[in-house]
């Protein structure tokens, strides 16, 4: 039997457990860091296909790491599940009209209760072969909790989770098929607290040093600071504490929220080390005292090319899912519910990338049937981040993508969760599902291009995986 026909029978095989693990967690709906129903139900899945699953990785009670040896236990290979969702997007599967489920709870707006039920069929299929034809090896399913939040896979990386791990082939949930060549990001984020003095402000401002004074001096000079920065950098704020409501007392004590991005690693911390000093200068003018909180940071994402390869030659040969014109039409309803702006702007980026021409195809049949393929020259960064990026500095990682919504949908939107619930998106898991067993089999047995991947990563980490955050920074469970 070929390998591919082999992949596609055995990654069906998991079909109907994996569509109901990803209905199950989209009706979970857990926040970053709550996702307790969801990890406990991925895991009794895979313990019950024979994996070894330890809990409570990295100081998360929701990170796990599953795993199943064959043999020698070589190569090791994984993946990385996601299963949170993000808050207030509650929305009906399958519905083309805003419908909460209920009112105000959260929902899968980003898809990653199919990212790990995904997971769960390539991690599944690919155990199933190495049994079946007694082939040496170890299939990792990476647990990782709170990506839409503080994200986890930097504090997994530098607990030493992915130190032994030859490759990792992931995927996300998409509008698009394909291994795009897109980079993403590093970012840091922190509170600064500005303490102070309180006093009355008419009767005795003298006497008062205020915090939200040094928050607006901090402000002023991030503002004046972004001048004076690389393009691709971005400065984002937002008060979590303001000090008050009473304009008449002088604001003691006052929080305000900065993450700063850029795309390497490095330069990012350049840039939050001078966002520190423009902090410093504030306290200095208000005679208040900073203390900086560093809570999140992950570092830049950028696809390893030589696993690339290999995932677009998977890619191609598997082909792109199967829609029926029932997909169709929930497409074309839910692409109609967009706002007169937004979906101008979607027809826009359709005329940008297709061409007008394709335009009145594309309206009728808004699903991707075409694969992007990876090419390296179309390496770039993009202003997004995702704490995936940490692996990548310990171990070749590729990220692909599968359609899952209809072209030009928005991501983290209601829309989104109608999708992450819907047989569109069920499709778009089962195809990331075959990739990743196609492409993660092919790499086994090719041990140059694992050789190859790994001198990448040796490039850009100088030998070590370097964490961004502080040593005494602890995964913010409870509290981000
Ligand atoms: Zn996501």
């Amino acid at each position: 039997m070929e390998l591919i026909d082999e992949v596609r029978e055995l990654v069906a095989a998991t079909e109907a457990k994996s569509v109901e693990l990803a209905r199950e967690i989209w009706n979970y709906a857990e926040l970053p860091f709550e996702e307790y129903k969801s990890a406990a139900a991925l895991i009794a899945a895979l313990k019950a296909e024979g994996f070894a699953v330890q809990e409570g990785v990295a100081e998360m009670p929701t990170c796990f790491v599953a795993s199943y040896t064959v043999g020698s236990g070589k190569p090791r290979i994984g993946m990385l599940a996601e299963y949170d969702a993000l808050s207030s997007l509650s929305q009906e599967a399958g519905c083309a009209v805003k419908k909460p489920v209920v009112n105000g709870a959260p929902g899968h707006g980003c898809g990653h209760n199919l990212l790990g039920a995904g997971c769960f069929s390539s991690a599944v299929a690919i155990k199933n072969y190495l049994v079946k034809h007694q082939k040496d090896g170890t299939i990792y399913f990476f647990g990782c909790p709170a990506e839409e939040g503080a994200g986890s896979k930097q504090f997994m990386a530098r607990a030493g989770v992915f130190d032994d791990v030859d490759f990792i082939y992931s995927w996300h949930p998409s509008t698009n098929n394909g291994i795009s060549a897109t980079c993403s990001v590093a970012i840091m984020g922190a509170n600064f607290i500005f303490d102070g003095i309180a006093a009355h402000a008419g009767g005795s401002p003298q006497l008062g040093r205020s915090a939200l004074d040094a928050c607006e001096l901090m402000n002023v000079g991030c503002n004046y600071l972004r001048e004076h920065t690389i393009d691709q950098a971005r400065i984002h704020y937002a008060y979590s504490d303001c000090g008050g409501t009473a304009p008449n007392v002088v604001q003691a004590h006052a929080c305000i929220k900065y993450e700063v991005r850029a795309p390497k690693v490095r330069q990012m911390q350049e840039l939050f080390a001078r966002v520190v000093n423009v902090a410093r200068g504030a306290a200095l003018m208000t005679d208040t005292k900073l203390t900086v909180e560093i809570t999140m940071a992950f570092s830049d994402y950028v696809p390893n090319t030589a696993l690339a390869e290999i995932a677009n030659e998977s890619f191609m040969e598997l082909g792109t899912p199967a829609w029926t014109e029932a997909d169709y039409a929930l497409a074309r309803d839910i692409l109609a519910s967009y706002d007169e702006g937004t979906a101008a702007a979607i027809r826009d980026e359709f005329i940008e990338q297709y061409g007008e021409d394709a335009l009145p195809e594309i309206m009728e049949k808004p699903l991707d049937r075409s694969i992007e393929r990876f090419e390296k020259s179309k390496m770039a960064y993009e202003c997004g981040s995702t704490d995936v990026g940490d692996v990548g500095y310990v171990v070749p990682t590729v990220t692909l993508h599968t359609a899952t919504a209809c072209l030009g949908n928005v991501g983290h939107s209601w829309q989104n969760t109608a999708f992450s619930g819907s047989d569109i998106g069920m499709k778009g898991m089962m195809k990331a599902a075959e990739v990743m067993t196609l492409a993660s089999l092919k790499a086994m047995d090719r041990p140059e291009v694992i050789q190859r991947a790994k001198a990448e990563v040796l490039r850009r980490n100088g030998g070590k995986y370097t964490c961004p955050l502080p040593d005494e920074v602890k995964p913010p469970v409870g509290r981000y």
